[in-house]
């Protein structure tokens, strides 16, 4: 039996009754944007992370995009100034910042944890710098008090990408209040998924929460009322009612996940493969089961041979991207570490819909490859 990466048709399956219900409701409501369940999903988000506020917009990379956007119409920053953000990770945490026309400067991971590495981080501030984005890798939380003491100390906003952590704690709070701003990704795939995309901001700032929402919303505070050259970036009823339906499962979710995660972490045994480092559990939603091998090829290939998917977070960095070619920070970034790990990284089955038997067929797998 073929053993997939990731089978959303099973996530959905367990709520579906509900999920239907909540989209029928919906449906025959006759509101489908800027609605009631906008409204309920905003701040029943909000109340989760313990924040003040949230804004709902179309997807993760949107999130993003408005947080920067908003600090610019603010005077906060301008094009030109610099973002610190981790070499690796997902390209809509640097498309966000260049498409602000802001400077992403990479900063290298730590090899053992996967997520940026605290102590790289003062050498890489110059005066231009504005802001750090942190990221909050395959569910792992980034968040450090040394983080939050150096942003402090350079007056730099710390922006979170939570796209990959919904749940994840740091000392009884949640990543994504932890900041000055956070964007979070609802797509199918993330730990809290739309059945299509979504997106939220979270923050505890009125007036930057204000701007995000008017931004998205063609830049218009007031109807036939524009005062920036917004886009058309909401969330619709019908996800945002999914959202709802999914979000009073998600700590159930992340618990199953951290199930998977440990059996895993306590039964691969192959010395040709790195685990990931152990965190406390709050501090770990297991978005990902990232492993590291030498021969990462030849292991996925095997492991397809044996019918089991992994996927590789991801192939190529951004900084080597195509699309940022010609610009100057990505010529200039010298990223061994991160380019080790993109060599190296694959990723392991895990769902919160996965058996213990699932997971077992594949630590037998992994274990008996031979480098
Ligand atoms: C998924 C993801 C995003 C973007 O979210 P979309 O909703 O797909 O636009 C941003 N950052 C990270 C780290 C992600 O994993």
């Amino acid at each position: 039996m073929k053993i997939p990466f990731l089978s959303l048709q099973d996530v959905t399956a367990r709520h579906e009754a509900e999920i239907q219900a909540a989209v029928q409701q919906t449906v025959a409501s006759g509101r489908y944007l800027l609605g009631p369940q906008n409204r309920q999903f905003e701040a029943e988000w909000a109340a989760y992370l313990g924040c003040r506020h949230t804004v709902g917009c179309a997807n993760g990379l949107d999130a993003l995009i408005w947080i920067f956007r908003a600090y610019i119409e603010m005077g906060v920053m301008q094009p030109g100034d610099e973002v610190l953000v981790p070499a690796n990770t997902y390209i809509a945490t640097f498309l966000a910042i260049t498409e602000n026309g802001l400077i992403p400067v990479p900063v290298e991971p730590h090899p053992d944890t996967l997520e940026i590495d605290e102590q790289l981080i003062e050498a890489a501030i110059t005066p231009r710098t504005r802001a750090l984005c942190l990221v909050h890798l395959y569910g792992r939380c980034a968040f450090t008090p040394a983080i939050a003491t150096l942003c402090r100390r350079y007056g730099l906003k710390l922006v979170e990408d939570n796209a990959q952590a919904h749940g994840c704690r740091f000392e009884g709070r949640r990543t994504g209040s932890l900041g000055d701003a956070a964007g979070h990704s609802f797509y199918p795939g993330k730990n809290l998924g739309a059945l299509g995309d979504g997106g939220a901001v979270t923050t505890d700032d009125a007036a930057l929460a204000e701007t995000v929402r008017t931004l998205a919303n063609y830049g218009s505070p007031k109807k036939y009322v524009f005062q920036y050259c917004g886009r058309n970036s909401r969330l619709d009823e019908i996800q945002a009612a999914v959202l709802r339906v999914k979000l009073r499962y998600l700590d159930a979710d992340n618990e199953r996940r951290r199930v998977i995660a440990r059996y895993y972490c306590d039964h691969l045994d192959n010395p040709a493969i790195r685990l990931p480092q152990r965190l406390p559990d709050e501090q770990n939603v297991w978005h990902l089961f990232p492993i590291l091998c030498q021969e990462r090829d030849r292991l996925q290939q095997y492991l397809t041979d044996k019918g089991i998917e992994t996927l590789i977070h991801y192939p190529i960095p951004p900084h080597q991207q195509a699309c940022y070619r010609q610009t100057e920070w990505a010529q200039h970034a010298s990223l061994p570490i991160t380019e080790l790990l993109h060599r190296q990284e694959l990723s392991l089955p895990l769902s919160p819909a996965m058996s213990l038997d699932t997971a077992a067929q594949v630590v037998e797998a992994v274990n008996q490859f031979k480098l």
